[in-house]
């Protein structure tokens, strides 16, 4: 078997009882990109180059992508965006200090929607990235270069980042396991900001074990990050139990909708019934204002957008236009050119809705609103909570999308989030992972959502269910 598909659990076994070693390991993903990454166009930077990438000393001696987000020293970053062309950070974030540290290999960066805004991958602007399922497909979004690197095996694993979505999306789009922690469990000290309040990065992984071993590296309190929060980390992989009996397990009744595909819903509602032979107990629940959540997070997401984008101006990063007519101040106009040419259209239709939304007269209408709505919905999980474990829906209600088919429609590609951005709105854990495939051999995914910092009740949960279906196994042939 090649050791680019295995996952890290199983490449380290083999490293520690030194069957191969870890420059094995590293040689054979660069091969592998080498091979593939012209069709998939999952990463759009190799390396950080030789001097960083250590070739593999410490513990988890891992090959990883990151998504183009996060702060790497030295190394361009940017979000994808032209108006980052050439911007070099001049430090760490901690989750690239703690990869680092524990010997992780970074061997790429990972294409993304600009700014994280989108489920598709196609408003970056290196262009799409294609599903390795499908190469016609999305890989969903805004984290598809992360999701398609690791469902490429190209990597073993990858870094995202999900404000409303964008880690598991993908993930169920692609085949694998992806995994938006509790808000505040993994510092986003040197994750570029797009909705502060919602945002969270996450592991996406091939296997639910992989999944645990990355949390253990990059989860913890930060005291550079203020949302981050003291609570002790466990080691997520003593959850790794294959048992669900008397786990309490909770099915929104509004996620069956109309707009569901049958067959993404004939897959979870039989993921559900597994779940139940294995001795969970499965009620009906109720989250009456999820129905609200989509339109909420469009008007809080914006809004912080809006608001954390205003210091791309062309000072000091990344790109500076020179306007070629004099409108206002000399400054000003450079500060309206640099945006105009720098941001692409998503970005400019988000930056104009928060703009909006927070703009005086506007504010009570729709901002303040939307916290109040927010807090509603917070308030349904808190009570569903109170008499289940863990809430299981789909993590999407499509299977990929073609390239193209919407992209000129910005509403439907917003719906694509309905069942995951609920849990950023109340800054609760959920993971997505594969449970099944449709007619056009497209994978599904399970979504499992649970309290703060229960990250473990759906460790224990999925790995449960995974170990005892065949999904996870399956990988996309890509010739
Ligand atoms: N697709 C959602 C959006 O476009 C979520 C993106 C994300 O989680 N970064 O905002």
């Amino acid at each position: 078997m090649s050791l680019y598909t295995l996952t890290a659990h199983a490449l380290l076994d083999k490293i520690k009882s030194g069957q191969i070693s870890a420059a094995d390991v590293v040689a054979a993903f660069r091969k592998r990109i080498a091979d593939v990454d012209g069709k998939v166009k999952a990463l759009v930077r190799l390396g950080p180059d030789a001097g960083r990438d250590n070739g593999g000393s410490g513990l988890f001696p891992i090959p990883i992508a990151i998504k183009d987000n996060m702060c790497i020293r030295d190394v361009e970053t940017t979000c994808c965006s032209k108006i980052l062309k050439g911007f070099r950070p001049p430090y760490n974030a901690t989750v690239i200090e703690k990869i680092i540290e524990q010997g992780g290999v970074i061997l790429g960066q990972a294409n993304m929607d600009e700014f994280a805004f989108g489920s598709s991958c196609e408003t970056s602007c290196y262009g799409p990235t294609y599903n390795p399922w499908d190469l016609k497909r999305v890989p969903g979004g805004s984290s598809g270069g992360s999701a398609a690197s690791v469902a490429a095996d190209e990597v073993v694993w990858a870094l995202g980042s999900d404000t409303g979505g964008s880690i598991r999306q993908p993930a169920a789009f692609c085949g694998i396991v992806g995994l938006k922690p509790t808000y505040g469990r993994v510092s986003r000290y040197g994750l570029v900001a797009f909705a502060s309040s919602l945002d969270q990065i996450g592991p996406l992984t091939k296997d639910v074990h992989d999944c645990a071993l990355l949390m253990n590296i990059i989860s913890g309190y930060d005291r550079r990050d203020s949302t981050s929060v003291d609570v002790p980390v466990p080691d997520y992989t003593a959850s790794l139990i294959k048992d669900v009996k008397g786990l309490r397990i909770g099915i929104p009744k509004e996620c069956f909708i109309e707009g569901l595909n049958p067959e993404v819903e004939a897959s979870v509602r039989a993921a559900i019934e597994v779940l139940k032979k294995l001795g969970a107990l499965v009620v009906e629940i109720s989250l009456p204002h999820t129905k609200y959540a989509v339109a909420t997070y469009y008007i809080l997401a914006t809004a912080e957008a809006s608001s954390n984008l205003a210091r791309f101006d062309g000072v000091r990063h990344g790109l500076r236009a020179q306007p070629t007519t004099s409108r206002k101040a000399p400054i000003v106009d450079m500060f309206e050119e640099t945006r105009n040419q720098g941001f692409g259209a998503e970005a400019k239709r988000r930056i104009m809705l928060g703009t909006y939304s927070l703009s005086s007269g506007y504010y009570d209408a729709y901002y303040l609103k939307g916290q109040k709505a927010r807090t509603l919905i917070k308030n349904d999980f808190d009570k569903a909570f109170e008499s289940v474990d863990i809430i299981v829906t789909p993590t999407a209600p499509t299977t990929a999308f073609k390239v193209g088919e919407k992209i000129s429609d910005p509403l439907s590609m917003y719906l694509s989030d309905i069942y995951t951005i609920p849990a950023n709105l109340a800054g609760l854990p959920a993971m997505s992972l594969p449970c099944g495939f449709d007619q056009n051999g497209l994978p599904i995914g399970l979504q499992m959502v649970a309290k703060p910092f229960a990250e473990e009740t759906i460790f224990r949960a999925a790995y449960t269910y995974e170990q005892n279906t065949t999904w996870h196994t399956k990988k996309p042939v890509l010739n």
